[in-house]
């Protein structure tokens, strides 16, 4: 194949601009930020239910302790019931009333069961009422981590894209000057060879795999016509000559 020389030096600009290009997107794609979005993703999903178990845990305490306050509530008016039955005289038979205060009794000690109750749900509601806001406001933290993580990478894109947008509006430029056939060998190079398809003869050595050239190599490169597309011998890559490729 043949390019001009001129062209074949394109080919290293366009070179260095795809090698920008590259390192660019590596940078976008290890930013450190990707890790800590997934931890704190991570541990704001862990929070989140578990604020969602604990508020369930308030709801049915809560539940609980108006359910035991409403049992108190009715012991204490049958108890007042019974209480006021008594004290009016109405009942005047021994047995009735023997039966009644028997009742009276067991009121009160029903009334103080439940009275436990109202005061272990109680506090069973006061730790689940803790838990709920204690891990709320480990929620929100981990909110703010996640949200600063998140605005600290979309702003890291943010330049990396302009960056990369200038970058390829270069590379177009450059690459629309070259000759098609010398493009296509070129791109055929890079993707074999990690992302380099022309590298220059710089002081004898191929800048691509940094093998110094024998003389006799060098003077074979030597006599090819300047307009010769030649490949390093060692890497295959397109070996592009300038002014101080040492021959
Ligand atoms: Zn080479």
């Amino acid at each position: 194949m043949n390019a001009a020389p001129a062209d074949q030096i394109r080919l290293l600009d366009l070179q260095a601009l795809d090698s920008r290009l590259d390192q660019l997107a590596h940078r976008r794609r290890s930013l450190p930020e990707h890790a800590e979005i997934e931890k704190a993703t991570a541990d704001h999903t862990a929070l989140r239910d578990l604020v969602v178990a604990a508020e369930t845990q308030l709801g049915d305490t809560t539940r609980e302790q108006t359910k035991a306050e409403q049992d108190v509530e009715q012991v204490r008016a049958r108890a007042a019931r019974n209480q006021q039955r008594l004290d009016s005289g109405a009942v005047t038979s021994p047995k009735d009333l023997e039966n009644l205060q028997h009742e009276i009794g067991s009121l009160a000690r029903r009334q103080s069961d439940l009275e436990d109750v109202v005061l272990d749900v109680m506090e069973r509601m006061e730790s689940a009422q803790t838990r709920v806001t204690e891990l709320t406001a480990r929620l929100e933290h981990a909110t703010v981590v996640l949200e600063e993580a998140v605005a600290r990478r979309d702003a890291a894109f943010a330049e990396i894209d302009a960056d990369a947008a200038k970058v390829a509006r270069d590379r177009e430029a450059v690459a629309a000057v070259i000759p098609a056939d010398l493009m296509k060998l070129y791109t055929r190079l890079r993707e074999q060879q990690g992302g380099v398809g022309a590298a220059r003869l710089h002081q004898r050595r191929c800048e691509g795999c940094h093998v110094e050239f024998s003389t006799a190599d060098l003077n074979a490169v030597k006599a090819e016509p300047a307009d010769a597309v030649v490949r390093c011998e060692n890497c295959g890559r397109i070996l592009v000559r300038t002014s101080d490729s040492g021959i």
